[in-house]
């Protein structure tokens, strides 16, 4: 009984509160049956959960290590000073910050370090891959900055060249002519490698700063297997949640220089108090990930997504940039049936068991709310333990049920193939019946 969860059961815990105890109980047998192919979420471990669900939710910190406005903090600044040391050597960074409650704090707070407002930024265009703080209309961002954007390059159908991945010419030609303050590289839905070094001569060719937003690839970066942006970026800012595979939150890198612009611009810049028991849990997460077994499921991660774009291919569906160099794939419909929308895809894959999200594909004619893509991940599944066999199987899976979304007794099939498959692999065994 040495489990947090064997221990202490949703029922034991919220003793009080059957309601959202029966929630909670709902919420893990969905996560538990259904195939979680979100690209941007993944299993924590349970050392994570026992951090993230600790006593430490009960403090006051707002300050740093040492520069506290509240007392009693003695024991909180060894957890966060823990979590900043764990960060710098699993990245290789000078100066860690690691109170943003979630990426896009990070975001918000670095553009606050380094920009005043009115200044130009140079982002990837949104329906290209770009974030919502990469000067969304609807963010923020782009009422306090001026954004200006990237994007890939166009789609050529030649399989040795397809096209679709970032065009370093017009990054370079923008800035030109913009003079941006700060470049931007990161994206929420882009299946290749991001490389630092071109986005880096092209901001010192015009005296640019330059931010790495490495929410989606954290992981993969701490995992070995993608080129890592530190000590090339001025700035790297990330989620601890997505490949990195630790609580919902943010983190922030940088040198010795921007240190204390950084640290300013989170608190009192952004947000009040951290929340030391997820950062405890950040610290337990950059443990997990300076492992060796870390390195083994970031590179499986890769194989995995690989194995799924290739069943997908197989089965007449075209994947955006040609392929996968990370946990993503990105789905064109429109070669499978012309008809299909992302919207209609998404709904009848979930009444199937598979979670997934629509996506815009680069150009796509549809709007944001229907799409002609869906995006797919394999970092959650992986953690399950699932590999390169049971990947060509859910591509299998996804094509069945596209192909007969309108027959009820197909989606039955499917939906307890899926149930079956997920029942070889729980992600919280400890959970059974809790
Ligand atoms: C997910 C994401 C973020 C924001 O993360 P949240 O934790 O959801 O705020 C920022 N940038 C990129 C590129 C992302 O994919």
């Amino acid at each position: 009984m040495s489990h947090p969860f064997a221990a202490s059961p949703f029922d034991a815990w919220l003793e009080g509160d059957p309601e959202v105890a029966g929630l909670l109980g709902k919420e893990a047998e969905r996560q538990s049956t259904t195939l979680q192919l979100i690209a941007s979420e993944n299993f924590t471990s349970p050392a994570v959960l026992a951090a993230s669900g600790s006593i430490l939710t009960n403090k006051y910190a707002e300050g740093y290590p040492g520069r506290r406005y509240y007392g009693g903090n003695a024991v909180i600044d060894e957890v966060e000073e823990l979590a900043r040391e764990r960060a710098k050597a699993l990245f290789g960074a000078d100066h860690a910050n690691v109170q943003p409650h979630a990426g896009a704090n990070a975001n918000l707070a670095v553009y606050q370090a380094l920009l005043e407002p009115g200044d130009t930024v140079l982002a990837m265009r949104l329906d290209h891959g770009g974030h919502l703080t990469h000067g969304s209309p609807a963010s923020i961002t782009s009422k306090v900055w001026r954004f200006v954007s990237y994007g890939v390059s166009p789609a050529t159908g030649d399989p040795d060249k397809p096209g679709e991945t970032i065009d370093f010419d017009q990054v370079a030609d923008i800035a030109r002519r913009e003079r941006p303050k700060l470049i931007v590289a990161g994206s929420t839905a882009y299946a290749r490698i991001i490389d630092p070094l071109p986005f880096r001569e092209i901001a010192d060719s015009v005296g640019a700063r330059f931010l790495f937003d490495a929410a989606h690839p954290a992981g993969l970066i701490a995992g070995g297997v993608h080129p890592s942006p530190v000590g090339v970026a001025d700035v790297v800012t990330l989620t601890t949640h997505k490949t990195l595979r630790g609580p919902r939150g943010g983190a922030i890198l940088c040198d010795a220089a921007l240190a204390k612009a950084i640290d300013g611009a989170v608190f009192p810049g952004l947000q009040g108090g951290p929340l030391e028991h997820v950062v405890a849990a950040k610290a337990v997460a950059f443990a997990e990930a300076a492992r060796p077994e870390f390195h083994r499921y970031a590179a499986q991660v890769v194989a995995n997504a690989a194995a799924l774009a290739g069943a997908l291919a197989g089965e007449g569906f075209r994947l955006v940039s040609g392929g996968t160099e990370n946990h993503q794939v990105l789905v064109d419909l429109r070669p499978f049936d012309p008809e299909l929308t992302g919207k209609v895809a998404q709904e009848a894959l979930d009444r199937a068991g598979i979670t997934c999200n629509r996506n815009t594909i680069p150009d796509d004619p549809r709007s944001p709310f229907i799409t002609s893509g869906l995006r797919l991940g394999s970092a959650a599944e992986t953690t399950a333990g699932m590999g390169v066999s049971e990947m060509r199987l859910v591509g299998e899976l996804i094509s069945t049920t596209l192909r007969h979304r309108d027959d009820e007794q197909v989606r039955g099939e499917v939906r307890s193939r899926v149930r079956e498959l997920c029942a070889g692999f729980p992600p919280y065994p400890s959970l059974a019946g809790a």
